[in-house]
């Protein structure tokens, strides 16, 4: 009969090491914020299948919306014939972006892709090429997505040479003694001995870097961004593959950005989230940079997949009409109170923080920021699943658990889901 472990032999048998698999457990079933397994576990689901979950797993008004699309066409491609929810998904992708300027959007499948395309517009209507992205970073696992990224282990190693004319700076984060100024310097210091100014199309940042170990980008970091880009003509592209789509508090993290210090991005990246589990991204920006790409130069066969597109329509009606947004700031705020009361009992909870439900804690050996302490990240990680609960770690030094819980969870969840989380902390003391 099909166990977990069953399966994994399969799966050691027939896949390639290089995809790795957080838990050895394989899914049955699943509804908003519980997984079943093949063994009839069940699970309480804190990982989101990383941050594509916000409406939760298989949200009714979603699967509505796609059974209704499965029912009428589910393929034409979008450049041979041409259908309406791909256009009405970017006309509210384009009016939900912050700035006052005329914006237009275009869709892809994936995270990686919509920054591909991203770097690609920035290209064409600078003429330019050089990049720059941050240290910590993640884009994704095509070679320009893993030129962007800021991390060697495991995403570059044995992979290169990756496109060349991509430089990284430093990413601010107080924590670890990384101030703005610092970070503004690094940008000054890649002008100075690596590219000039004015050969730079674009700057590509994450609002709060998420593989990289959820550090909030600090406003007063982002307007200096602003500035700069500004100052040597220089786009600002924003990647909110993972924080986009309601996950920090508004539809986009960058929303708070012009809300506190009027700062809009030239181009933002959306995936994710925005199609509620339906493979979609979204590449949204200022009208006259995403014209500036000759007709034919954008697309793919599956971009905008007319399934994909009725998913995301519904993800955003979700979100309107049961108050989604409000409901994800209560469940960050109760993550936090949980997660800072964890911390008051276990010295080795370093840091809690987040923005909106994008919410983290860090662990510390002897509670010094220096000495991060990714093996009790394991050993926890590995504990919560054997009581039920499905965490992510991520950071640069892999000790930061995250929590991408969707919004839709009921307060009895992400509470049952916390008590597992004290427990496994106890249990690996
Ligand atoms: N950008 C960011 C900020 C991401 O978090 C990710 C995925 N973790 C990607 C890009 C790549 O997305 P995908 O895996 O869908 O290509």
């Amino acid at each position: 009969d099909t166990t977990n472990a069953s399966l994994m032999a399969r799966r050691r048998a027939a896949l390639p090491v290089g995809l790795g698999q957080s838990h050895e457990i394989f899914v049955d079933r699943a509804e908003n914020a519980e997984v079943w397994d093949v063994e009839g576990r069940r699970l309480i689901d804190f990982a989101g299948g990383i941050a594509v979950l916000n409406t939760g797993h298989r949200h009714p008004a979603l699967v509505k919306a796609v059974q209704e699309q499965l029912d009428r066409y589910t393929h034409t491609c979008f450049q041979v014939l041409a259908y309406e929810p791909y256009i009405e998904v970017a006309e509210r992708l384009n009016a939900k972006a912050p700035g006052n300027f005329p914006k237009k959007s275009f869709l892809l499948t994936t995270g990686v892709e919509a920054v591909e395309n991203a770097i690609k517009v920035a290209r064409a209507y600078t003429k330019r090429s050089a990049v720059i992205a941050f240290g910590g970073g993640f884009h994704g696992r095509t070679m320009m997505g893993m030129a962007l990224t800021g991390k060697v282990a495991p995403y570059k190693i044995g992979f290169g040479p990756f496109p060349a004319e991509v430089y990284h700076a430093k990413f601010p984060c107080a924590l670890h003694g990384v101030s703005v100024e610092d970070a503004m310097a690094s940008i000054e210091a890649l002008f100075k001995y690596d590219v000039e100014a004015s050969r730079v199309a674009a700057i590509i940042i994450e609002p709060v870097q998420g593989e990289g170990g959820f550090y909030v980008a600090p406003i007063e970091f982002v307007k200096a961004l602003r500035a700069l880009c500004d100052q040597h003509g220089i786009l600002l592209i924003v990647d909110e593959v993972q924080t986009g789509a309601g996950r920090t508090g508004t539809w986009l993290a960058c929303e708070q950005w012009f809300e506190q210090a009027g700062v809009a991005p030239d181009i933002i990246t959306m995936a994710k989230s925005l199609a509620g589990g339906f493979p979609l991204s979204a590449v949204i920006g200022r009208a006259e940079v995403m014209d500036a790409a000759a007709p034919g130069g954008l697309g793919g066969t599956y971009a905008g997949s007319p399934l994909a597109c009725a998913a995301a329509l519904a993800v955003m009606d979700i979100f309107e009409n049961e108050g989604l947004m409000a409901r994800g700031r209560e469940v960050g705020a109760r993550l936090v109170s949980g997660l800072q009361d964890m911390a008051s009992r276990h010295a080795t909870i370093g840091d809690v923080r987040g923005l909106g439900a994008m919410v983290a804690i860090e662990l510390f050996k002897n509670g010094d920021p220096h000495q991060p302490d990714a093996d009790r990240v394991k050993r926890v990680v590995t504990e919560a699943a054997q009581r039920g609960l499905v965490l992510l770690s991520c950071g640069v030094y892999g000790n930061v658990i995250r929590i991408l819980v969707p919004l839709t969870a009921s307060d009895a969840v992400l509470d049952e889901g916390l008590t597992i989380l004290s427990a496994s902390f106890d249990a690996t003391a």
